[in-house]
């Protein structure tokens, strides 16, 4: 596959395209994953910051008699309490304090005035709110979350106001670190996918490549085979050209030598045809379905190749080892052609002198047809290629019978459609036995007379 530039490039592309979606999902899965992060943080801290901020609300209410005047008990309840009349010392929060000390409080009077400050010491606060609602603010640069509350005495008044913040430091390391790993992982996970993909379109182009590379050989094959006859033909015709002069037995031979490889070649073509036919999927089974009797069909073939195989001086005989009829569902003309081609092939590769049977026999569930011969057989390493197409075990040897290697490879493929399958057994300068085995679409036995 790695010479081929069109494969070469339909796996890149296939590959991009994969890397391209899936890069795509998981981007979109990341930013998800990283926006419920963060939905899921900003609502607990909200959460937390109102119960705090009304915790210390209910706490100073019970505790503040008049309006903007501060209790002794109040400046208990709040931490680091600090009224802005002596000198309150405003600091930066330090990085690594602990969470509860991320709080700030302030207490201002109805006209906004900054009355008294707890916790957290940040400068530049934003003071006046009109709503109680929550607000992020910026201030020198670092980012807090606050809420703004209306505070009361014990007897219900306006006190002023409370301000509750938190600063948003740690919130804001967290989300950065949950950044980083995104924007690293998200490479890396895009990387390792581009490798998987390249693997994965590797895979899924091998059938393709190999179909490919079969239908090449084949064509070679048949281009190859088609050139043999179509030599003979050129060579007759040039040489019969140059003779000077033309007796009649030399323009009968010739135009018999051009019918001869006209018939091979009318038969090749045929025949690819058929190959060709099946595997569109245009010759399919069941077309022209009948009810075939193999009793029938077995003495019709012995009875055909009967010259043949006397012309041969090979001995052919049929033997049929059950008593009764025995149908299958298929197509005559195909099953007709399969086990002739059978009978054929073992009549050709037969010595004289030599014999071939032909035996019908039931086994379970299946017809099964041997043609079984005495001739040269076939070496154990060629047996499984002898069904590809143009295969021949020797290619001169076979030619001389006018084989172009297909009959084999049309028989399986016929068994094929008919649910059944073609095995064989040989061994060299003894014999072979290919067995046809045929399932019973509908069996039925009736007495064979
Ligand atoms: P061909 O047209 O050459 O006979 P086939 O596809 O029918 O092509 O057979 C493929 C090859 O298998 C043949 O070339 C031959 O070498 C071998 N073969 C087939 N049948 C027999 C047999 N009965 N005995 C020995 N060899 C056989």
């Amino acid at each position: 596959m790695h010479q081929n530039k069109l494969f070469q490039q339909t796996r890149l592309s296939l590959a991009g395209w994969y890397v391209m979606v899936m890069g795509v999902i998981l981007s979109l899965c990341s930013l998800g994953f990283y926006e419920a992060i963060l939905h899921a943080h900003r609502i607990t801290i909200d959460r937390e910051l109102k119960s705090v901020a009304k915790t210390i609300h209910d706490s100073l209410k019970t505790v503040l008699e008049k309006p903007t005047q501060i209790t002794l008990a109040a400046t208990r309840i709040l931490p680091d309490f600090c009224l802005v009349e002596t000198s309150c010392n405003f600091t930066e929060p330090q990085t690594g304090v602990p969470e509860t000390a991320n709080y700030y409080l302030r207490l201002l009077d109805r006209s906004h005035n900054l009355i008294a400050v707890a916790g957290l010491r940040p400068k530049g606060l934003q003071l006046t709110q009109k709503t109680p609602q929550l607000q992020t603010i910026t201030a020198n640069g670092k980012r807090y979350r606050q809420i703004f509350l209306m505070l009361h005495t014990q007897d219900d008044l306006e006190w002023g106001y409370l301000l509750v913040g938190r600063s948003l430091q740690d919130f804001d390391e967290y989300i950065k670190t949950v950044t980083y790993i995104l924007l690293l992982g998200l490479p890396m996970g895009i990387l390792s996918i581009a490798g998987a993909s390249w693997w994965l379109s590797g895979k899924a182009m091998r059938p393709i490549y190999q179909s490919y590379r079969q239908i090449q050989q084949f064509t070679a094959d048949a281009a190859h085979e088609l050139r043999t006859p179509l030599a003979a033909i050129r060579a007759t015709i040039e040489s019969t050209l140059m003779l000077p002069k033309l007796t009649e037995t030399e323009a009968k031979e010739t135009v018999e030598i051009i019918g001869r490889q006209n018939q091979r070649l009318s038969q090749m073509v045929a025949d690819l045809l058929i190959l060709c036919r099946m595997d569109s999927g245009m010759e399919k089974f069941p077309r022209k379905q009948e009810s075939i009797c193999l009793n029938d069909l077995v003495n019709d073939i012995a009875e055909e190749f009967g010259f043949l195989a006397v012309t041969t001086k090979v001995k052919l005989v049929s033997e049929i080892r059950v008593s009764q009829s025995v149908e299958v569902m298929g197509n005559m003309e195909q099953l007709y052609r399969l086990v002739s081609n059978l009978v054929v092939n073992a009549i050709n590769y037969t010595p004289p002198e030599g014999e071939v049977k032909i035996i019908l026999e039931v086994h379970l569930n299946s017809a099964l047809i041997h043609v079984k011969d005495t001739g040269i057989g076939i070496p154990e390493k060629e047996q499984k290629r002898i069904f590809d197409r143009f295969y021949r075990v020797n290619s001169d040897r076979s030619r001389q019978t006018g084989g172009s290697g297909l009959g084999l490879s049309i028989a399986l493929a016929i068994a094929q459609l008919h649910q059944g399958n073609i095995t064989v057994q040989s061994l060299p300068s003894q014999g072979s036995t290919f067995t046809l085995k045929l399932p019973f679409f509908y069996h039925s036995y009736k007495t064979f007379t």
